[in-house]
């Protein structure tokens, strides 16, 4: 599943391929997402110019000229192809999830540019694509999200105030959206660990520097995460041909029964389920 840096990814591809281009048809192959695409999905934005591709959390947003918002959401297994008119067998992929060239099947929606157009693919159909008539409205649906990592917000007081007397594991605040938005499993696992904390750990037993210290390695880890364009689940590459590279830093993610990375320390890495989702921890430095 995408996080926050793989989707960055993704704005950052978009932004640079389809920001001033007009759009000139949409067509919509299958609806039901995991919301329905509005019946007049295809029309709304139709000779509408992109000026700019945005992010906020795992969310992408297109703002057209018109003030209109179309925001997208990657879901489990969304991805978004850019096709070249006249140019065959290319990669196409904008993330490193699936397949690098465009599939054959599962493209539920397209949108054409004179040059070009844009597909998104979607095998479990857990994204979706969604109409925003402004800016004050995109506004209110992030409003019960959390900050971002980067954010002033996400700050020490912010964090120790949030957690203290809760019973709630530390795993499972790191990945709820509303205490903090964009990160997953996998940077959820290696910020625990760069912080030396057993994620099973309740958040009412954390102490301030343990705090400061998950402060600073949310910002750390993603800001790396986004700087090595992501991570490369399947080894496929991006249309810049590039590979995300962060999966060849991950300390714990997947390691399991592997030896602990951190010097002096003769731990083993574990994985353990935790809220039926897999966590990865040194049963020896992370208390
Ligand atoms: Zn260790």
């Amino acid at each position: 599943m995408p996080e926050l840096p793989e989707v960055e990814v993704v704005k950052q591809s978009l932004d640079k391929k389809i920001k001033e281009k007009k759009v000139r048809k949409i067509l919509v192959r299958n609806r039901n997402l995991r919301k329905k695409v509005p019946f007049n999905f295809e029309f709304f934005f139709l000779n509408e110019k992109i000026l700019k591709v945005s992010r906020f959390s795992k969310y992408l947003i297109l703002h057209f000229s018109n003030k209109k918002k179309c925001l997208i959401h990657l879901g489990m297994s969304g991805t978004i192809h850019y096709v070249k008119n006249n140019k065959k067998n290319m990669i196409t992929n904008t993330s490193f999830y699936n397949s690098p060239k465009l599939p054959t099947k599962h493209n539920h929606i397209e949108i054409f540019f004179d040059d070009c157009k844009i597909v998104y693919n979607d095998p479990r159909r857990f994204g979706f694509f969604e109409i925003v008539e402004n800016e004050k409205i995109l506004k209110k649906k992030f409003n019960h999200l959390g900050p971002e990592p980067f954010h002033l917000s996400y700050n020490l007081d912010y964090i120790y105030y949030k957690l203290r007397g809760k019973e709630k594991n530390i795993k499972n605040f790191l990945i709820d959206q509303n205490f903090v938005s964009g990160i997953g499993n996998i940077y959820a696992s290696e910020i625990l660990f760069l912080s030396k904390i057993n994620p099973n750990k309740k958040a009412k037993n954390l102490k301030k520097n343990d705090c400061m210290k998950i402060l600073i390695n949310s910002k750390k880890v993603l800001l790396e995460a986004i700087s090595k364009g992501g991570s490369s689940i399947k080894d496929f590459k991006n249309i810049s041909g590039n590979q995300g590279g962060f999966q060849n830093e991950f300390k714990v993610y997947q390691r399991e029964g592997l030896k602990c990375k951190r010097t002096n320390c003769s731990g083993i890495i574990k994985k353990k389920n935790i809220s039926n989702r897999s966590t990865f921890f040194c049963n020896s430095c992370q208390k």
